[in-house]
């Protein structure tokens, strides 16, 4: 048989799968991949906790495939294997109340629960007969997974011949845990062990997995340096023959103006100015803004985690400064409690020009994105990024610093040549940040200017067909 007509079998483990479960671009992106791949001649499917948290309506379609049990450790546990469909990818969810139904994502049983999910989804591959080709693993908390394939599954005939992808989303969460506690649960091969007290999940998959990706080719060159590779340069820069970047798309059916029910207004791309401005105006009612300033006033906004990575702290030092000038400035997110008063406060002292909207909630994000002239992403480090992609495709300007997948994906703009899809700057400085949105404003006010901004956006491809074509190449080149 011809070899080249096989679909390569790839079966992805992760934590978060938008829409069932996210807080962040971890679900975005394996909630997009498995189809984009399977749109390009592979056969992906999706293993994924069935937390408590899941949407009732997807519950209600999935079909009950039985069950297993999976001894971590001394406990003997249930796992329960539901499945669904969606857009040509089948999803597997793996039901144990006591891991997954406890409220949030992530908590202090992370160790426990994400080592049940990295073992269990070897047993339901098998239970379910899905042979893959490739295991593609994302993040610290199925990074285990890389080292129980090489220590323990590849001695069973099932999984011989299975290959491991491990994607890195962000370094600076790493899974440490202390040894005994790991060697406890998992049946890893206890005497590599033997001169450490903790065991790194990152840096399992790092080690043991046949190929590492991050989310783009700037982070995987930052991450072998000591600024960025977060202790981890040193590991990183011996296996860097087995690294790559893989920039990631954004799910275009999502963050569509045209298709968006989320948003206030749906819009077409050529019928940007006027779709804006009714969404900015109906946010300004809502968010309680004088709706006639919508016109002639510039909207900030930051679409965020509260955390040190996105550089809010370049940010607060300059807010009052910036709140002296003509705009209007809206903050949605949650994360650290220090950030969150922060803005709180700002927000008491200005409420004409400054809202602190904290909470996550995802149809107010569409709807920033749809109403916003310039959003904010002055990160310290980032591994790809997904807002200020999403933002090029509402007609909304990025404003980043360069780094990452930030400096990937954003183009500075340059007034003379016209070329560009945004403002960056370079250096981790306040001043640098203020000086480039005091330059941002400036365009704002020469129309002609901002408008071919958004046109130069609007003609970048963020699709995910080419990066899924990138992942299989990927696949097909592991012996
Ligand atoms: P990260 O994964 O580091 O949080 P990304 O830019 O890769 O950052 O992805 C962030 C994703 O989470 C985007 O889809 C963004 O719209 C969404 N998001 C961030 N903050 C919020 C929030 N407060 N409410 C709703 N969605 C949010």
């Amino acid at each position: 048989m011809n070899k080249r007509v096989l679909k390569t079998k790839v079966a992805m483990v992760s934590a978060e799968v938008d829409p069932f479960a996210k807080t962040g671009g971890l679900g975005d992106v394996v909630g997009s991949l498995p189809a984009a791949l399977n749109k390009v001649h592979c056969n992906s499917i999706v293993i994924m906790p069935l937390y408590g948290s899941i949407s009732k309506s997807y519950k209600d379609i999935m079909k009950n495939l039985g069950y297993i049990y999976i001894d971590l450790g001394w406990r003997h546990q249930y796992c329960g294997i539901f499945t669904l469909k969606r857009q040509g990818v089948t999803y597997y969810f793996l039901d144990n109340e006591f891991y997954f139904d406890r409220g949030a994502i992530y908590d202090e049983m992370d160790l426990e629960k994400f080592s049940f999910l990295s073992l269990a989804a070897f047993e339901v591959l098998k239970y379910i007969k899905f042979k893959p080709n490739i295991i593609h693993i994302h993040d610290w908390h199925t990074g285990v997974m890389a080292a129980l394939l090489h220590d323990y599954y590849h001695y069973d005939e099932f999984f011989k011949d299975t290959k491991c992808v491990y994607t890195i989303h962000n370094l600076a969460y790493q899974g440490v845990f202390n040894k005994f506690d790991v060697l406890d649960l998992l049946p890893l091969n206890r005497s590599k062990y033997d001169n450490t007290n903790t065991i790194n999940y990152m840096a399992l998959g790092i080690i043991y997995a046949d190929r590492v990706t991050t989310v783009s080719m700037s982070y995987a060159n930052e991450i072998l340096s000591q600024s960025y590779g977060e202790g981890l340069q040193n590991l990183l820069n011996h296996e860097s023959n087995k690294l790559s970047g893989i920039l990631n798309g954004i799910n275009e059916k999502i963050y569509n103006p045209s298709n968006d029910k989320l948003i206030y207004q749906k819009y077409e791309k050529s019928n940007y100015i006027a779709g804006k401005l009714i969404n900015k105006r109906c946010l300004f009612k809502d968010i309680g803004f004088n709706e006639d300033e919508a016109n002639d006033t510039i909207l900030i906004g930051v679409i965020s985690r509260l955390v040190s990575q996105k550089g809010l702290d370049l940010l607060l030092p300059i807010m009052e400064s910036l709140l002296t000038k003509k705009i209007k400035f809206v903050v949605l997110g949650t994360g650290n409690k220090n950030i969150e008063e922060s803005f709180k406060n700002i927000a008491a002292n200005h409420s004409d020009k400054f809202k602190a909207l904290i909470k996550f909630d995802n149809a107010t994000a569409h709807k920033l994105y749809a109403a916003c002239d310039l959003l904010l992403v002055p990160s310290l480090f980032e591994p790809c990024g997904l807002t200020q992609m999403i933002a090029l495709e509402y007609g909304t300007i990025p404003l980043v610093r360069e780094c990452g997948g930030l400096k990937d994906s954003i183009v500075p703009f340059n007034e003379y040549t016209n070329v560009g899809n945004g403002f960056s700057f370079k250096n981790y400085d306040s001043n640098d940040l203020y000086n480039t949105i005091l330059y941002a404003i400036s365009i704002y006010e020469r129309k002609d200017k901002w408008n071919n901004i958004i046109s130069n956006g609007f003609e970048c491809d963020f699709s995910w067909t080419s990066s899924a074509l990138k992942y299989k190449e990927l696949y097909e080149s592991i012996k």
